[in-house]
């Protein structure tokens, strides 16, 4: 596969493509390492862990890069991405010691449970954000005493093999942190339907997640599901106007709107539809598109020609609103890109579809109940922000709407502590936070007579 930097279009690095007997070796390698991993002392695993955190803090520049060239990122949003792995790492490396069962009362004995590791936890990744991803699964299943095999995605495999290499470097043993770059109709699929992988966790599109789902399910094995979104941003005339309009552009346009938490309908009360508007597309023209390398741009390429050409797609000229600019010459660029408040059937389109690009599609509502009816028409239920100063109704808002992580007067979505997962076809179960070592984990309850 040639891996091909989105911002210039050079081929930067050939990597092998697995096929599924080099899977089905990955698997066995998991396998043999799982006794030993799932046996080493709860303090060590939390040490090793915390080396690795250490050593990626030690290369996170040289990650960053790599995110930069491969992904076409942002280099602040590249320096973000590898201070997060090694913050999720150093979270999780606090799990070991506190994988806790109970103790529970019964009569003439005692009875206690064990968060038993599951065994080989496959991980399959989408290209967005290569090496965050990867991390929020593998950190929390290695922490529970799981063995790890990682599948990214086929343009963005080359975070993963080097943080497989550093794992190494870090003194995590062979066989329990590997890497199999490979198709996803091969690789992929391969890991999913192996028996002795007890678990998938998949990020991407939920065209495909459903097909994993479904897959998965011949052996019931464990799934997480992580998959797409279409957020929407509601903002109510007694918002901060200023703020929220300000604030909506990057809500969406972040990592050049490939983002699954992207807030790509912004729904804005009709009082204030025209004034928002104007704000919005002040903001947007101010978005600064261009080399990735530079701190100053908020907004790099997109990941492939390909790519781009199903973003074009979704906008038709007479939809447009407001647009901002772009560099031309190399490089998958596409300009941030308002459509407004049309019934035509190019911006229906626009409206309920994950474009994934920078596009934003507005619309006007009446009242609360129709900015929640709004909000919920549709099959996806990720994220959402709810801008407004009456705090009773941002909470009744933020309650209506249907999706697994939204913010009042703000945009962000995650953090490692606190949970992250969709609603409806957006997912199946939560990563991060406090409780993601139960996704990785077999509740054993054991009873011991007295008698
Ligand atoms: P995708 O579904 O095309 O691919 C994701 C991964 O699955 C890749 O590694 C791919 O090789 C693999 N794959 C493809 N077909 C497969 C198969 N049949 N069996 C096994 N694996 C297979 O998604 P993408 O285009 O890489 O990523 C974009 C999508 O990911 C968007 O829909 C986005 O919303 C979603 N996403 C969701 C989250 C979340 O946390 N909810 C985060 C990031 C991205």
């Amino acid at each position: 596969m040639k891996i091909v930097n989105p911002a210039t279009e050079d081929v930067i690095a050939e990597v092998e493509m697995a096929d599924a007997a080099e899977v089905d070796r990955a698997v066995e390698r998991a396998v043999r390492a799982f006794p030993a991993w799932r046996a080493v002392a709860p303090g060590e695993r939390a040490r090793l862990l915390r080396r690795f955190a250490q050593v990626v803090e030690d290369h996170a520049e040289e990650l960053a890069r790599l995110e930069i060239t491969g992904a076409g990122h942002t280099v602040g949003n590249a320096r973000w991405e590898a201070g997060n792995v090694r913050d999720v790492l150093n979270f999780y490396a606090g799990a070991p010691e506190r994988d806790h069962g109970r103790q529970i009362p019964v009569p003439g004995g005692v009875d206690v449970t064990f968060a038993e590791p599951l065994g080989v936890v496959g991980i399959i990744v989408p290209w967005n954000f290569p090496m965050v991803v990867m991390t929020w699964g593998a950190a929390p299943a290695l922490a529970a005493g799981n063995t790890v095999i990682v599948k990214p995605a086929e343009w963005t495999p080359l975070t993963a093999l080097r943080l497989a290499e550093l794992a190494l470097e870090a003194g995590l043993p062979e066989g329990v942190l590997q890497v199999v770059p490979g198709e996803g109709e091969v690789a992929g699929a391969r890991l999913v339907e192996h028996p002795d992988v007890r678990k998938i966790v998949f990020t991407g599109s939920t065209e495909v997640g459903r097909l994993i789902g479904a897959k998965a399910a011949e052996q019931v094995k464990r799934v997480t599901l992580e998959l797409g979104g279409k957020s929407a941003n509601i903002v109510f005339a007694d918002a901060d106007l200023d703020k929220a309009a300000a604030s909506a552009p990057m809500a969406v346009f972040d990592n050049s709107g490939q983002d699954c938490c992207a807030r790509s309908r912004i729904l804005v009360e009709r009082s204030v539809y025209d004034d928002f508007l104007v704000r919005l597309s002040q903001a947007v023209r101010e978005v600064k598109v261009g080399d990735p390398n530079d701190p100053a741009s908020q907004m790099g390429p997109l990941i492939s020609a390909e790519h781009r050409e199903r973003v074009a797609s979704f906008v038709d000229r007479a939809d447009v609103y407001a647009a901002g600019s772009c560099p031309s010459g190399p490089g998958y660029w596409f300009p941030p890109t308002v459509l407004a408040g049309s019934s035509s059937e190019s911006f229906r389109r626009a409206f309920a579809e994950e474009i994934f690009g920078p596009v934003v599609t507005v619309v006007p509502f009446e009242d609360e109940a129709d900015a929640v009816r709004i909000a919920n028409d549709t099959a996806y239920g990720l994220s959402g922000s709810i801008w407004t100063r009456d705090v009773g109704r941002a909470l009744r808002v933020a309650r209506a709407v249907e999706a697994g992580n939204l913010s009042v007067n703000s945009h962000s979505s995650v953090r490692y502590w606190t949970p992250f997962g969709g609603f409806k076809q957006s997912g199946l179960g939560r990563e991060l936070g406090p409780d993601a070592l139960s996704a990785f984990t077999e509740t054993k309850n054991v009873f011991i007579s007295t008698e």
